[in-house]
């Protein structure tokens, strides 16, 4: 099972991971939010766990922003506060478990394996934006709930932009992600398949900005 650990006390993140790696656990850190919710957004991740009280952006902004990019990764979030405004906070903004500082390692790891067991990890990992969800392990994309025929080089291109709704992608960006080496690697072609994707996925949803690219919602 595939562990993000948002911690920035450091004492703590090394006696964690290394617990937790002797239990089995592939362990990713991040010292800060910014670190932390980059990490967050990898499909790989089984679950997350994540300190309330980070530099550069809170546990809670950090998970606001996970849910809001439709990856519904399994969040448990580490408080030293436990106080019941904190823990409300948390649940309203889509955490799935919480443990109170300080705590005992098997603990942890048992509330990891419940988490995991309740949410079946990854088989529910899906992207969502308004009527269009895309399950990352099966690459099955649907629209109202209707698959959608995507070639790979599509799915590509929609994982791509769902993984950055409302951030504006440039045509460079998309080349560079969607092409190998051995591609033509034309930025003209771009045009193309984000017309073929529009026909399939709903023309608005992926807008033109003039001079600086595409932005996905
Ligand atoms: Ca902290």
């Amino acid at each position: 099972m595939h562990i993000l650990l948002v911690e920035d006390d450091d004492e703590l993140a090394s006696r964690l991971a290394r617990g937790l790696g002797q239990a089995g656990f592939v362990i990713e850190r991040a010292s800060d939010g910014h670190d932390g919710l980059e990490l967050a957004l990898q499909p790989q991740m089984d679950v997350i766990v994540l300190d309330l009280g980070l530099p550069g952006k809170s546990g809670l902004e950090v998970l606001r922003e996970i849910r809001s990019r439709g990856i519904t990764t399994p969040v448990l979030v580490l408080t030293a506060r436990g106080t019941w405004a904190d823990k409300v906070g948390g649940l309203n903004d889509g955490a799935d478990d919480y443990l109170t500082k300080p705590f005992h390692l098997p603990e942890l790891i048992a509330r990891l394996n419940a988490l995991r067991r309740r949410t079946g990890g990854h088989a529910s990992s899906a992207l969502l934006f308004e009527d269009l969800s895309l399950n990352i392990a099966s690459g099955e994309v649907t629209r109202d709930g209707v698959p959608l025929d995507l070639t790979a080089l599509e799915l590509r291109m929609l994982k791509y932009f769902m993984h950055r709704v409302r951030h504006v992608v440039s045509q460079n960006d998309l080349v560079e992600h969607l092409y190998s080496v051995d591609d033509m690697r034309e930025s003209n072609t771009i045009e193309v398949y984000i017309s073929r994707l529009r026909r399939k996925i709903g023309p608005d949803k992926i807008k033109t900005i003039r001079g600086l690219g595409y932005r996905f919602g």
